[in-house]
């Protein structure tokens, strides 16, 4: 297979410039020879008029980065999103105007009708362009275009709208001499057959985290097109430490199948999603993919992986030096951090290589025992709201409840402190405010009100005694 690529998705809570290279060595000694990386608002456009992420990369440390990935032979690609996921820029009042649907519309995808569009796109792109000059591949996006968006612009046209603006994006960088790549999910929806009002050359990216759509792939590797494919390694909506990795697990083997029946398939992108759009909550980053991104490594190199454990144990004796412990790796992230800390405790304190890895692991997996605890007491406190404010609850279940609250607050922002001098060696100070404040804030703020509801609810229990 020609590229063998990971997704480095800058939506997430970014790693320090510095520490983003070590990543990038980790990668290349996978087996790794290519990065997909997605800017979003980490990037400093200038032409979005300087409204990028406080934490955003400067263009020299883009340079930099751009060299290294050049030194380690990993081809840096850059991702950007030439239709819809543009929340980014399109949250701000100065680009409102730009929406899909005009001002009152969508900020997840801008007006196709609209010229000023393309031409902030391919301003943008220029930039990219400059700041990595030995530039080969290109990936324009263009996911999960919304076709429903009522427009007057652009009417009901939408679909030739979205193939005329791809195909004038993929021109405008193939002039360039560079390919250009693309995520396959509309046409797939959309007749397939449309590819051919593609630009010759455009390669399209078939993604599919979960079932493999099999016809599908025989219709594409049937066409003679030159296509990739994507799995997901990395991904989980609600915590922020590894997922769960035996459903990543599958889709890696399913396209480890699939490629070796499809050895056409020039390109593969392991994804590690970062957070849904920009504006939810942070879940997990690349440092947490790195065993899946070896995984994928070892079955884009080898085939379809036959013996689990065994591969980890490998890993875990090459990656951190250590046995790995495989079941306590892999049941319980995320579902019950609390029983994943044992294996993060040793592996922080006992690998010999990585330990910066290890640590991240741990830290996240703090966090997420924090979340757990969290969601636990609100999920039960909302079930008793109605007896709480009838006063119907005896003292000995309020005092309970009550301590729950007050664990919530001493044991997060303690645990919070904790962690931070470690987390702050891999991530920018102002990144993991943010982290904290986008995930703990607002629960913090809630949990004062269950403080308010259960001592009122203890008060009028008491009330309700002595009548
Ligand atoms: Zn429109």
């Amino acid at each position: 297979m020609e590229i063998k690529a990971v997704h480095f998705d800058m939506k997430s809570m970014i790693p320090t410039a510095d520490y983003a290279l070590t990543l990038v060595d980790e990668l290349a000694e996978q087996g790794f020879n290519a990065i997909l990386v997605e800017f979003e608002d980490k990037f400093p456009f200038e032409a979005t008029a300087g409204l990028h992420h406080p934490c955003a990369w400067t263009k020299e440390e883009f340079r930099r980065f751009g060299a290294h990935c050049k030194e380690k032979n990993v081809e840096l690609i850059p991702l950007l999103q030439s239709i819809g996921h543009l929340d980014y820029i399109l949250k701000y009042p100065k680009f409102r105007d730009l929406r899909d649907g005009g001002p009152g519309g969508t900020s997840y995808q801008w007006c196709l009708a609209l010229e000023e569009t393309y031409e902030l796109w391919c301003a943008m792109a220029d930039e990219l362009l400059e700041v990595f000059p030995g530039t080969k591949i290109f990936h324009i996006g263009a996911d999960e275009c919304n076709m429903r968006i009522p427009c007057e612009r652009c009417g009901s046209g939408k679909l030739d709208l979205y193939i005329k603006r791809v195909r004038r994006c993929a021109e405008y960088i193939q002039k360039k001499n560079l390919k250009v790549v693309l995520w396959d999910d509309v046409f797939r929806n959309h007749g397939a057959e449309k590819f051919a009002e593609l630009p010759k050359g455009v390669i399209p990216c078939v993604w599919m985290y979960r079932e493999l759509d099999y016809d599908y792939l025989e219709r594409m590797a049937a066409s003679g097109l030159e296509f990739w494919s994507a799995s997901c390694i990395q991904a989980h909506r609600f915590y922020s430490a590894m997922a769960p990795q035996e459903p990543k697990m599958r889709n890696v083997d399913a396209w480890g199948a699939v490629h070796a029946k499809y050895p056409r398939i020039s390109g593969h992108v392991g994804t590690a999603w970062g957070r849904i759009q920009c504006q939810s909550p942070i879940d997990v980053t690349l440092p947490q993919s790195m065993f899946m991104s070896a995984y994928l490594s070892e079955t884009l190199t080898k085939g379809v992986i036959t013996d689990r454990k065994k591969f980890a144990n490998e890993f875990g004796k090459k990656f951190f030096g250590m046995e790995l412990d495989y079941d306590a790796m892999f049941s319980y992230f995320c579902y019950e951090p609390a029983c994943a800390g044992k294996f993060v405790t040793e592996l922080k304190d006992n690998a010999s290589r990585h330990r910066d890895l290890a640590e991240i692991w741990y830290g996240f997996n703090e966090i997420d025992k924090m979340l757990e605890y969290i969601y636990t007491c609100f999920a039960n406190n909302e079930a008793m709201l109605t007896t709480w404010r009838a006063g119907m609850a005896p003292n000995e279940m309020t005092s309970n409840w009550l301590d729950g609250v007050r664990r919530c607050y001493e044991d997060t922002l303690a645990g919070l402190e904790r962690i931070k001098p470690m987390m702050l060696k891999y991530f920018p100070e102002k990144m993991w405010d943010e982290f904290v404040d986008q995930r703990f804030t607002a629960k913090l703020e809630q949990n004062e009100y269950w403080r308010h509801v259960l001592t009122n609810a203890a008060a009028k229990w008491k009330e309700n005694m002595r009548k």
